[in-house]
C-alpha cells in the first residue's frame, strides 16, 4: 500500500495492538484453512447482516479458542453481536468481550476440520466503510490494512494465518460487487436485489481480503500471461479512469517475466474509498477516489500495488516488523520497472530523491528497519519500511549482480509464494543463490539504524591518491565505495575501496593526476556525505 499523507492515516490511528497480542499463542492452537462469508448490504441502513462459516483445524486441543470480532459499543451503537455460534450443525457455547470470541469445541480432534457457523449483525465500526464517494454515491468497500479486517468478520486477524475466502454478497441490483478471487455466480435473486459469489483458490492474509459494492463501469481489457485484467470506476468519470489504468497490463507483464507466474486469478484496478493511496488486496488494487484523472500520472503507484500481488500477498511478511518484505519490496520494485519502460535517469532519480528521504527521516526517528518494538502498526508505514527498504534491495542487487539477485528474488517467491516469510528466510535464500556470506549486510542495513556518515581528504602524488575516508556516525558499516577519480583534463576512471574501519587510508593508483574525486558516482550506496 501507498500512504495518501502520513498525518492522515495517523490519524486514523487506533487501538491496533490489541487484537495481535496474543496471535503466537493462537496460532499454536488454531489454523484456519477457510472462510466463507455471506454478507447482505443495504442502502435504508449501514447494518449488516452476515454469516461467516470459519472452517479450522486444532494443533493443541484447549478447553476453548479465540477469534476477533469488534463488540458492538453502547456509545456509538456500532459494532457487531453474535447471534449464535454452531460447530459443524452443533450450538456452542462462546462470550464476545472486549473484541474477542471465546468459543468453547466440542470434542475436537486435532487435525481435524471443523466449520464453525457464526450469525451476527451490525454497524461495521471500521474495515467495511460504508459511505457516499465523491459523486455523492453510495459505496461500500473494505478496507482492512493493517488489522481492521475483524470489523466486520470474525477472523484471526494477523497476516501469518492465511486462509482461502469466499464471499456471498447480497446487494441492491443497481449495484455491482467485486471481491478477492474469481465470480462464480452472479444472479438476479429478485427485481430489486443481486447475488454476488466471488471465491478465490489459493490462500491469502486478512489484510487483503476485501469487497466493493458500488455503481461501477467496468472495462475488461483483456488478458495477459492468462490473467484476465480489468478496471471498475465511478460511472461519472469512466473514460479518464479506463485510460488511467489502462498500462496495467504492462505492468503486469514486466512483473511475471521477471519475478514468476502472478499468484492470483483475476487483476482489477478499482477506484474506491481507500484510506490510502492504494491498497494491494489481493487480485483487486483500490486506490484512492481521486487518483482518477485521465492523465497516466499515477503509472508508478499502480506499479506499487501490482508488485505487491507478489511481495505483500502471496509471499507475506511473517510478522509486522518484516513489513519492509512488503513496502520495501513494492518499492524498488516499482523503480526496476521505471528503470526498464523510463530509463535510467528515472530511476537514478528516484533513487536519489529516495536516500534524501532516508537520510532526513533518520535525523527525525532512528529506529531500524526491522522495528520490534512499533505496536501501532500505522507507524510501520514509514521511510525505513519503503525506501530505506527499497534502498536495502538495490545495495543487495549490487552486491551480488543482476543475474543472482534476479535468481535470488525467482527463489525466494518460489518457496514462500502462498505462505509466509522472515528476512531471515529471505536472507538465506539470497545467502544460497549467491553462495555470499550476506550476514554482515543483512544486520547492518536491517538490525540497525542509522547510515555511513562519510568525511574525507585525499592527496594525489605520483599516479597514486591517497585517501583517508572516516565514518563519523557511531555504528560501524561495511561497505563497497566507488570513487571517481577525475583527471584534470575533465576525464575520469571508476574506482572501488572497501570500507569497514572508521577511519583508514587507501591507495588508489590512476592514470593521470587528479583534480577532483567524487563519491558514488553510479548511485549504489545509502550514505550521507558531511
Ligand atoms: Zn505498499
Amino acid at each position: 500500500m501507498k500512504p495518501l499523507l502520513y498525518s492522515l492515516t495517523l490519524f486514523f490511528l487506533f487501538q491496533t495492538s490489541l487484537s495481535a497480542q496474543n496471535y503466537k499463542e493462537r496460532l499454536q492452537n488454531i489454523d484456519i484453512k477457510h472462510y466463507n462469508l455471506s454478507i447482505d448490504v443495504n442502502d435504508s441502513t449501514n447494518k449488516i447482516d452476515a454469516t461467516a462459516l470459519v472452517s479450522l483445524k486444532f494443533k493443541k486441543i484447549n478447553s476453548h479458542f479465540e477469534l476477533d470480532l469488534v463488540n458492538k459499543d453502547s456509545i456509538t451503537g456500532m459494532g457487531m453481536v453474535i447471534d449464535s455460534i454452531y460447530q459443524n450443525n452443533v450450538k456452542v457455547d462462546f462470550t464476545h468481550i472486549n473484541n474477542k470470541v471465546s468459543i468453547q469445541p466440542k470434542h475436537p480432534f486435532p487435525g481435524v476440520k471443523y466449520t464453525y457457523t457464526i450469525k451476527y449483525s451490525g454497524i461495521p465500526k471500521d474495515g467495511l466503510v460504508i459511505s457516499n464517494n465523491l459523486h455523492g454515491d453510495r459505496t461500500f468497500f473494505g478496507d482492512n490494512w493493517p488489522n481492521r479486517a475483524h470489523n466486520w468478520f470474525p477472523c484471526i486477524d494477523h497476516p501469518s494465518d492465511k486462509a482461502t475466502i469466499e464471499y456471498f454478497i447480497k446487494a441492491p441490483n443497481y449495484y455491482q460487487a467485486i471481491a478477492n478471487g474469481y465470480l462464480v455466480e452472479e444472479s438476479n435473486i429478485d427485481d430489486k436485489s443481486k447475488l454476488y459469489h466471488w471465491k478465490t483458490e489459493v490462500p491469502i492474509p486478512t489484510k487483503v481480503m476485501v469487497i466493493g459494492v458500488a455503481k461501477f463501469a467496468v472495462q475488461n481489457i483483456g488478458e495477459t500471461n492468462n490473467v484476465p485484467v480489468s478496471t471498475w470506476v465511478y460511472p461519472q468519470t469512466k473514460e479518464k479512469g479506463f485510460h488511467d489504468f489502462s498500462t496495467a497490463k504492462e505492468i503486469l507483464n514486466f512483473f511475471i517475466e521477471n519475478i514468476g507466474e502472478y499468484p492470483f486469478l483475476k487483476l482489477a484496478n478499482v477506484q474506491s474509498n481507500t484510506r490510502y493511496g492504494g491498497m494491494e488486496n489481493a487480485g483487486n488494487i483500490f486506490y484512492y477516489q481521486e487518483s482518477v484523472s485521465g492523465s497516466l500520472e499515477h503509472e508508478d503507484l499502480i506499479a506499487h500495488e501490482i508488485a505487491h500481488q507478489w511481495f505483500g500477498n502471496s509471499a507475506s511478511e511473517i510478522d509486522w516488523p518484516h513489513i519492509w518484505l512488503s513496502e520495501g519490496f513494492a518499492t524498488y520494485f516499482t523503480s526496476l520497472y521505471i528503470q526498464k519502460f523510463k530509463g535510467e535517469e528515472a530511476f537514478l532519480n528516484r533513487l536519489k530523491n529516495q536516500r534524501n528521504t532516508v537520510i532526513n527521516y533518520y535525523k527525525r526517528v532512528q529506529t531500524p528497519v526491522i522495528d520490534t518494538k512499533t505496536k501501532d502498526y500505522i507507524k510501520l508505514l514509514n521511510t525505513n519500511s519503503y525506501q530505506k527498504g527499497a534502498w536495502v534491495l538495490h545495495m543487495l542487487k549490487n552486491n551480488l549482480g543482476d543475474e543472482f539477485f534476479w535468481k535470488g528474488i525467482r527463489a525466494y517467491y518460489q518457496k514462500y509464494k502462498f505462505s509466509n516469510a522472515s528476512t531471515t528466510n529471505f536472507k538465506n535464500v539470497m545467502a544460497q543463490v549467491s553462495g555470499k556470506n550476506l550476514d554482515v549486510f543483512f544486520d547492518q542495513w536491517l538490525k540497525k539504524s542509522g547510515h555511513p556518515v562519510l568525511k574525507s581528504s585525499w592527496i594525489y602524488f605520483n599516479n597514486k591518491v591517497r585517501i583517508i575516508v572516516e565514518q563519523t556516525q557511531d555504528t560501524l558499516f561495511d561497505f563497497p565505495l566507488e570513487l571517481e577519480l577525475i583527471h584534470k583534463d575533465g576525464s575520469s576512471e571508476i574506482q572501488a575501496i572497501q570500507i569497514s574501519e572508521k577511519s583508514s587510508p587507501h591507495i588508489v593508483p590512476t592514470t593521470g593526476e587528479i583534480k577532483e574525486i567524487k563519491f558514488d558516482p553510479s548511485v549504489k550506496l545509502l550514505f550521507e556525505p558531511l
